[in-house]
């Protein structure tokens, strides 16, 4: 984190949905997210991991607005956008974008790649239209493609293609942060390479700050300054991408790293692997106290009834959500090294 103030502050973020319906036994609340808590300092990019249903994506689509919070507040730039109305989010616009994961059903079919790109542009009354045509031109250069494409339609490009005409369509105001929701999990592993590269590329020229929302360690890993581990629509861990790898303090981090693929065969043979048992229960219908405890492999009593908080014990900059981790102790051992 530098000395400048955040791009964004998330504080106490609840998303819940009305989930069932009345015919089926009764309407339910589905708390998808249920007390977030994330900064994004300038030019950082806070990859945020967890598996599937973990809530992670309802957290970029409520910093993007495209949800309304529950309740909890969403500061973008200093300002709480998290209850202002669409017409007073327009003007704010310009600073946060959204890449989604499918850039085929993102981007609309019967425009041309140019006009996408320039929707942006002409949608906030940027210039007159020669210099929109020009921009255009540059932002497709900066995403590797030819001026020539801008004539063609989505249908017409490949996969990595369309991914670079979403990029381009999202960074063509210049916006401070860009929530990219799984960008490259849709793609061939050659061309995730090729676009991760380009991202890398991009976010240094421009200098913007990313919430990267993904299930993919390889991808976090490669991407990201910063980590925050979700679980059930909890942060469970947060640390700089090389604390959180060489030293993950919650169980299910733990979990989650044993699992991932790595490159040298002899590290798997030394790794061991922590399988947790079950699936992940509903956010419906969400465990009491720790809401991994019913899959934790070390947990204690208290963790049934206890919700731990997320607080740096260990180190301030390394918040960890356990009952066990403690200022003497350290992390659990859920396996061993
Ligand atoms: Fe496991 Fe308890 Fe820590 Fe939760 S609080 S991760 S259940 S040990």
């Amino acid at each position: 984190m530098t000395g400048e103030n955040p791009v964004l502050v998330v504080r106490d973020l609840h998303k819940h949905f009305a989930g069932g319906s009345r015919l089926r036994g009764g309407r339910h609340t589905v708390r998808a997210v249920d007390g977030v808590d994330l900064t994004i300092a300038p030019g950082e990019v806070l990859g945020l991991v967890g598996e599937s249903g973990s809530g992670k994506s309802t957290v970029g689509r409520c910093i993007a607005r495209l949800e309304t919070p529950t309740s909890g507040t969403v500061e973008l730039l200093g300002r709480d956008v998290s209850r202002i109305s669409r017409r007073e989010m327009r003007p704010v616009r310009r600073d946060v974008h959204v890449v989604f994961q499918d850039p085929y059903s993102s981007l609309n079919p019967r425009m041309t790649v140019g006009q996408i790109v320039g929707e942006p542009l002409r949608q906030h009354g940027e210039g007159e239209r020669r210099d929109r045509t020009r921009r255009v031109g540059e932002m497709l250069e900066r995403v590797g493609l030819r001026e020539q494409m801008r004539t063609r339609y989505p249908h017409e490009l490949s996969g990595g293609q369309r991914q670079r005409v979403a990029l381009a369509r999202a960074l063509v105001l210049g916006p401070r942060l860009l929530v990219a929701d799984e960008p490259v999990s849709a793609l061939d592993v050659s061309v995730q390479a090729s676009i991760l590269n380009l991202f890398l590329d991009l976010q240094r020229d421009l200098g913007f700050s990313c919430l990267f929302i993904t299930h993919d360690l390889s991808v976090v890993e490669f991407i990201s300054d910063r980590i925050a581990v979700m679980y059930l629509g909890r942060i469970v861990e947060t640390a700089r991408r090389e604390t959180l790898f060489a030293d993950p303090q919650h169980p299910y981090t733990q979990a989650l790293l044993s699992a991932a693929p790595v490159p040298d065969p002899a590290d798997v043979r030394r790794r061991e692997r922590i399988v947790l048992s079950g699936d992940l229960p509903s956010p419906s219908d969400p465990p009491s106290g720790c809401r991994f405890h019913t899959r934790c492999p070390v947990a204690i009593d208290r963790c049934a009834t206890d919700n731990p908080p997320l607080t740096g014990v260990t180190a301030p900059d390394h918040p960890v959500a356990c009952h066990l981790v403690t200022a003497e102790s350290g992390r659990p051992r859920v396996a061993a090294p």
